[in-house]
């Protein structure tokens, strides 16, 4: 039965997809890639316009930055199949090695996603890869072991490995459809959410006026409430937002995303903790404000050296001030609620949470339990993971582990 299956079907041309048609070809398997836009790994062009941010060079604890698996040794065996060191290793020998920088942070020397994506794209051509583009996937009939394309073509397949991707930035060919025909076939699918994105706050007029498009640095934020300022922080992230005219962009709320989104399920508003002065403990800002008597604000900023942005929050946000004493006023600067309405749309996002249930996967094999020889991999799993390399690491780990999956069943 095993050596019945010939030809391995991919179906999407992101960095999943690509990794997965690399493994299987190399291992001398026929590869058909199935790619809904006319050009293969149009995200990971985008990502890459703007410095291609590999993977990161903090191996020590990586897998921890990943939530969500089938068992919670998944994402450290994942990484031991394919890790950041490979990855790195799989640039340079294309051609491009990589460097380090801040965070751990690893970029190829090319910065950009185009000259590697040309030399990936080079490659599987040279292993033979067979890509089928400009053609969309609409349907999924398992029982026939088939995919239907746009215009009613039909492709048998003998094993297939998903790589649909998510559905944030829908014009890069990822807009999330393939949901509606895995659920029609009966696989359990979390709803895709948008994932390191922005909030929305309903900032006052004022506010914007002197703060639009400036940066509130060095500052921690969390969800943490407000009455319990004096536990210390929990869970909070700490690094610089950008104040824009819908609310907050920037590492640190991306970072908060996943308690953002459990604490927008128990209502309307999520509020966020923002604490002006990480560096010191409430008792210490207290003591620096204890003499104030008056213009609580412009002494504030002369003797925490408190930043613009930060003033005019204190001075303009209608659930705070007017200031009348010292204590109040350190409260507020270690523990400043900013009203969240609602993350920014999917379309926008960096990422996308949600995905294919880990239930309905064999999880050392990316194998879907309920069909034969179908295979998930990349973004379109249920797991997210923050900015910083960590995303097309998962990506590409994950095509890797399906396509040994799928290469075994072909008796590879
Ligand atoms: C602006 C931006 C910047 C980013 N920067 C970084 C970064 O620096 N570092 C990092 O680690 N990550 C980054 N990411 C995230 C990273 O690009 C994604 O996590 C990654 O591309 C997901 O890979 P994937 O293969 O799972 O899916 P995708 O890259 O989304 O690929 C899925 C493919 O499937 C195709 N497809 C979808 N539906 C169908 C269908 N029905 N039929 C046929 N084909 C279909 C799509 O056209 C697409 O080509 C960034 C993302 C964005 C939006």
């Amino acid at each position: 039965m095993k050596n019945e299956i010939s030809t391995i079907v991919i179906v999407g041309g992101g960095p999943a997809g690509l990794r997965a048609a690399e493994i299987a070809a190399q291992a001398g398997t026929k590869v058909e890639i199935i790619e809904g836009s006319r050009t293969p790994g149009r995200k990971f062009l985008l990502a890459g316009k703007s410095g291609l941010n590999l993977t990161n060079a903090r191996t020590a604890d990586f897998a921890t930055h990943y939530t969500n698996a089938a068992d919670e040794d998944f994402w450290q065996r994942a990484m031991a199949t394919f890790s950041p060191d490979a990855l790195r290793d799989w640039s340079a020998d294309l051609g491009y090695e990589t460097f380090e920088s801040a965070g751990g942070k690893v970029f190829p020397e090319c910065m950009r996603g185009a000259p590697l994506l040309r030399a990936w794209l080079q490659r599987l051509n040279d292993f033979g890869v067979n890509f089928r583009l400009g053609k969309r996937v609409v349907d999924w009939h398992p029982e026939t072991n088939t995919l239907e394309l746009e215009g009613g073509e039909s492709v048998a397949y003998s094993a297939v490995i998903f790589a649909l991707g998510g559905a944030s930035w829908p014009r890069t060919g990822s807009d999330g459809s393939w949901v509606s025909w895995f659920q029609k076939a009966g696989i359990e699918v979390n709803p895709l959410q948008p994932a390191n994105c922005g909030w929305e706050v309903e900032w006052p007029a004022a506010f914007l006026e002197q703060s639009e498009g400036k940066p509130l640095k060095n500052v921690a934020i969390s969800t943490q409430s407000s009455k319990n300022l004096e536990d210390g922080p929990k869970n909070s992230v700490l690094g610089e937002l950008m104040i824009t005219r819908y609310g907050l962009e920037g590492g640190p709320i991306y970072r908060l995303g996943p308690a953002l989104r459990a604490a927008a399920n128990d209502g309307p508003v999520v509020e966020l903790m923002l604490d002006l002065k990480p560096s010191l403990a409430l008792q210490a800002v207290e003591k620096k404000l204890a003499p104030v008597r008056k213009n609580y604000i412009r002494e504030a900023r002369r003797r925490l050296r408190l930043c613009d942005v930060g003033a005019a929050l204190l001075k303009t946000l209608p659930n705070l001030g007017p200031w009348d004493s010292a204590e109040t006023l350190a409260k507020a600067i270690k523990g400043c609620p900013i009203p969240l309405t609602r993350p920014r749309p999917i379309d926008e996002a960096i990422s996308t949470a949600g995905g294919v249930c880990w239930s309905e996967l064999v999880s050392e094999e990316l194998k879907l339990k309920k069909m034969p020889n179908a295979y998930v991999a990349g973004e379109m799993l249920d797991w997210e993971a923050p900015t910083g390399g960590y995303l097309l690491q998962g990506c590409f780990a994950t095509g890797q582990i399906a396509a040994q999956a799928a290469l075994r069943v072909c008796g590879k």
